[in-house]
């Protein structure tokens, strides 16, 4: 049944402070919620005390990330004492976790709403207008936030989120329960995104999912009985004109099938980067993580896609520590993260995570312990980083501008890697350039600027 529109709810207009906590997946929700705000008539402010809503987009994965929710909101709290009218909305990670504790422990939170039901975000701060506190934490996610208007931070680069939820079960991670079980989006929407962003000037698409290399095993194509799977949607992504760079985030090393290397290898568009979350080089570690591969297969991966794509770059994700975690476990991590030869790595020291498997396991290692080996497993990094830089020393990069900063600017080149430049004449962030590298840190290169027309798109 149809409403009028008479009876259709009219959210508050005026200003929003919106704050986003978390990963690439809230920054992605977020610009849906400026989105949604925005074509509701509201503009963004930076203090609180200007704005009539105020969202916190929240993260469930950091350490304290409740107690620092619970300390914003505490600040919040004379504001909304002082202005009955100001509406304060939970969103993310922690809401969907969370659920009714947060308007218990903080009774001036208007609308709790968890990650499945961003497209009732104005329904609900309308309804809070009207009836009091309101919450959405439903299981399923029926509209791909995707899909939503949105604000977005760049004009050049764009997330395009291809799959939400993960069916994995890593027994230190908290988004099987806070994002569900993967839901891939359709491939057609999928393109008719990228479509649209390339028409608005975009020219560099990051396909985001937890687990992206399983796309489309929860879908089947009407009259087919093959899913749609990531291979083809790389391909099918490098078809679209005017998008010069295809970027995807995270992919699980198990699913890495040899059908994606051979795409990647295949798609001009698609970036010579990866994101390879190895996590422990112990095996013994990685079965208590309940990953599903051993640190020689996770090697043998490697050497496949390098011999592939020999110039590709390669980034991952290692945990110091995790419950259990013995010398010889770690000398292992180090072995391994010797071998491989990371362009970089973010490295994290393990902290128990409520909610996770792993946040109740005995054998907790000693915070001193574990600092120690970060320290040393940050040090090998930061030199074997450096010395991939180094090897790029003298070679010519396209470089994607991505920002000015004092007499100089700021480029990324396909392989992800950050460069400054002199600044020269009038680029601007969102031109290509090409670049000739003259010198190598661990976490960025310097280069000159190649002084060919054709050099500048
Ligand atoms: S694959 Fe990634 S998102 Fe899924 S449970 Fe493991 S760490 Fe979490």
């Amino acid at each position: 049944m149809e409403s009028s529109p008479e009876a259709m709810p009219q959210p508050p207009s005026g200003r929003y402070l919106l704050r986003t906590f978390g990963c690439q997946m809230n920054e992605h929700d977020s610009e849906r919620i400026a989105g949604l705000l925005e074509a509701d008539g509201m503009t963004p402010v930076t203090d609180a005390a200007d704005a009539q809503i105020v969202v916190f987009n929240t993260c469930a994965i950091r350490e304290n990330a409740d107690n620092k929710l619970y300390g914003n909101l505490g600040h919040l709290r004379p504001l909304k004492m002082a202005n009955p009218d100001l509406r304060i909305v939970v969103a993310g990670c922690l809401a969907q976790k969370d659920q009714g504790k947060i308007q218990e422990r903080a009774p001036w939170v208007d609308v709790v709403i968890g990650t499945h039901a961003l497209p009732e975000l104005l329904d609900l701060i309308q309804r809070a207008a009207e009836d009091g506190p309101q919450m959405d934490v439903r299981e399923y996610t029926e509209i791909f936030p995707s899909a939503l208007p949105a604000a977005r931070e760049s004009a050049f680069k764009a997330w395009v989120s291809i799959a939400v939820g993960c069916d994995n079960s890593c027994s230190f991670c908290i988004v099987p329960l806070v994002r569900g079980p993967q839901k891939s989006r359709p491939i057609g929407d999928v393109l008719a995104e990228v479509q649209g962003l390339a028409r608005t000037g975009v020219t560099e698409v990051t396909l985001l999912g937890q687990n992206v290399n399983t796309y489309g095993r929860d879908m089947t194509v009407p009259g087919s009985a093959r899913r749609p799977l990531f291979a083809d949607l790389l391909r099918a992504v490098n078809e679209v004109e005017d998008i010069r760079r295809i970027r995807f985030t995270s992919p699980h090393p198990h699913d890495f099938t040899p059908d994606v290397i051979e795409a990647m290898a295949e798609s001009s568009r698609v970036c010579e980067h990866i994101h390879f979350p190895l996590q422990s080089g112990s095996d013994a570690v990685l079965k208590a993580m309940r990953r599903s591969y051993r640190s020689q297969r996770y090697l043998g991966w490697l050497e496949q896609i390098r011999a592939a794509i020999p110039e590709i770059a390669v980034s991952t994700d290692i945990i110091v520590g995790f419950p259990g975690e013995t010398d010889e476990d770690f000398e292992e991590t180090m072995r391994v993260v010797e071998q491989a030869r990371f362009d970089a790595a973010f490295m994290f020291q393990y902290s128990p995570r409520p909610g996770t498997t792993a946040g109740t396991m005995e054998d907790q290692v000693p915070k001193e312990q574990v600092q120690q080996r970060f320290d040393r497993l940050v040090a090998l990094q930061e030199q074997i980083s450096r010395a991939c830089n180094e090897a790029l020393i003298g070679a010519r990069q396209e470089l994607l501008i991505e920002a000015g900063g004092k007499g100089g600017l700021q480029g990324r080149t396909r392989g992800n890697k950050l460069v400054h430049f002199d600044h020269a004449g009038d680029l601007t962030p969102g031109m290509f350039v090409d670049a000739r590298i003259t010198g190598a840190e661990a976490h960025y290169l310097k280069g000159d600027l190649v002084r060919e027309a054709a050099s500048v798109r």
